[in-house]
């Protein structure tokens, strides 16, 4: 069934939580509609560029012409759009995909922050972030693919993985 929302009548729109990364609001906005990088890159006329941003991939960076096809397309502000990226100067850890699991249990949101260069921890938390999966070893995958909230290989829950974080002191 398709839900009706004013700014986009044939599309099931999805808020965007706080802090969230590109990625996995992308993510979410597919599984609600049930489409795949390649679908939502037809229905906006983005093409291979949703596929690209998922994977945190910005060479070459999304122009604001993009952005407002993406709002178009998602019912989300272009001005929202632009605070799921890294600020401009601001580089990226593209991987590995980095979690502060106690952030998670909170919101279950991968956020764009933990994936920029000069972050060390959840300041938040004063925790270390995690880049693999504390029970077996496994990288993250991409946000967009998130929506179990668990390890895809040992199934161990993302909000669990909060009692394995080390603690972090930030040098600033
Ligand atoms: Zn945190
Ligand atoms: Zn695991």
């Amino acid at each position: 069934m398709i839900e009706h929302s004013e700014i986009q009548p044939w599309f099931f729109h999805v808020e965007a939580l706080e802090g969230e990364s590109i990625s996995h609001f992308l993510g979410r906005f597919r599984q609600a509609n049930e489409l795949t990088p390649s679908g939502v890159g037809k229905i906006s006329g983005l093409g291979g560029a949703i596929a690209r941003w998922e994977k945190f991939r910005f060479n070459p960076y999304p122009t604001q012409q993009q952005f407002e096809k993406l709002s178009t397309a998602t019912g989300i502000s272009v001005e929202q759009l632009w605070k799921m990226m890294p600020p401009e100067g601001v580089g990226m850890q593209l991987e590995p995909i980095r979690l502060c699991a106690s952030c998670y249990a909170e919101l279950p949101c991968h956020q764009i922050q933990w994936q920029f260069k000069d972050t060390q921890g959840c300041e938040v938390h004063g925790l270390r972030l995690l880049s693999e999966c504390p029970n077996c070893k496994a990288r993250f995958k991409p946000p967009a693919t998130w929506s179990d909230s668990k390890c895809h290989r040992c199934f161990m829950l993302f909000s669990e993985m909060r009692n394995r974080q080390k603690r972090h002191s930030f040098s600033r």
